[in-house]
């Protein structure tokens, strides 16, 4: 709880970022906090209930920061899903709607073989598009979801619905 506190007065407001309009959640100087970093880490774990994964996967790009530590204490591989366009072997993609157009993110097809238990983690979940759409190419692979973990949900957003028809959704920080 104070931890959780602290966390939370450390996550920087910016309004207009990166349009009009939009509170944007800056993350980075939590970051930058050695202790409060490694707290949303483990806090981002123990909510998940989870001791063993095979594969944690982060969505571009502060999703590699969170995902990539959170696949190393669970001693799991760690798996990037990036824009369109960004990785360098044969890929997997999904398309997936925001408020005005569309946008793609791709896997390595090779990234998760079938079966495979795998963690979703991203740094925040708003809409649930973004999120969503990682968890459509993980179950393409084949890939079986255990579970999504994110540094903060807003949840006036409703992303929760959209992403919980793939597995249980957690958060360490809501809105
Ligand atoms: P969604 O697809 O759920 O609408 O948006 C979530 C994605 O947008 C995440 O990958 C997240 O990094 C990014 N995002 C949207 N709003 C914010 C924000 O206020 N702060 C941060 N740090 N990321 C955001």
């Amino acid at each position: 709880p104070d931890i959780l506190d602290s966390i939370r007065s450390t996550i920087r407001d910016v309004p207009d970022f990166p349009t009009p309009g939009i509170l944007f959640k800056d993350i980075t100087p939590v970051l930058a906090n050695p202790t409060l970093l490694a707290q949303a880490i483990d806090g981002m774990i123990e909510a998940t209930g989870l001791t063993e994964v095979d594969k944690v996967v982060g969505i571009d790009a502060r999703g590699f920061i969170f995902g990539a530590l959170i696949a190393e204490r669970l001693g799991a591989g760690f798996i990037p899903v990036r824009k369109k366009g960004k990785l360098p072997w044969k890929t997997r993609g999904v398309d997936y709607t925001l408020e005005y157009g569309t946008n793609s993110v791709e896997m390595h097809l090779d990234a998760i073989a079938p079966g495979e238990t795998v963690l979703l983690a991203d740094d925040l979940l708003a809409t649930g598009g973004t999120a969503g759409a990682a968890l459509d190419l993980i179950q393409q692979a084949g890939g079986q979801v255990v579970g999504s973990t994110f540094f903060i949900e807003l949840s006036f957003l409703g992303g929760r619905q959209r992403v919980s028809t793939s597995g249980p959704v957690h958060a360490l920080i809501t809105y």
